[in-house]
């Protein structure tokens, strides 16, 4: 059996659920649920309620932390191919294509090509 966490979201236990009602009788509290496995904020909160309060309160200081983008990125031609694959006119046969988003150029490109995730005629960046 995996580890239990605790959800990361920052008002987890004030959430008015059965499951969070927990203790003895008369001692009962609401509480941060604890799971094995979550499946928001990359794993570490238990609802989309809990990752939007854990990124109300620490995402900005998070995207500071971590690197602010202070200007444009830019995906340039070399880098604006994306597979893509069309039906032949009998509509019988597939093929497969590089498609540049920017120039609407298209080179060919094989089945093996189009499923192997790391096959890319991209440069990078
Ligand atoms: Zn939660």
């Amino acid at each position: 059996m995996s580890e239990l966490k605790y959800c990361q979201g920052p008002d987890c236990h004030t959430y008015y659920t059965k499951d969070r009602l927990r203790g003895p009788k008369g001692n009962k509290t609401y509480q941060t649920r604890r799971r094995s496995h979550f499946y928001y904020l990359g794993g570490n909160a238990c609802s989309t309620r809990c990752q939007d309060d854990w990124f109300q309160k620490y995402g900005t200081r998070a995207v500071d932390y971590f690197g602010r983008t202070t200007e444009a990125k830019h995906l340039t031609e070399e880098n604006a191919w994306r597979k893509s694959w069309d039906w032949d006119s009998s509509y019988q046969n597939r093929f497969y294509v590089y498609r540049n988003s920017i120039t609407n150029e298209t080179r060919p490109l094989t089945e093996a090509q189009f499923n192997d995730s790391n096959y890319t005629i991209n440069t990078g960046e």
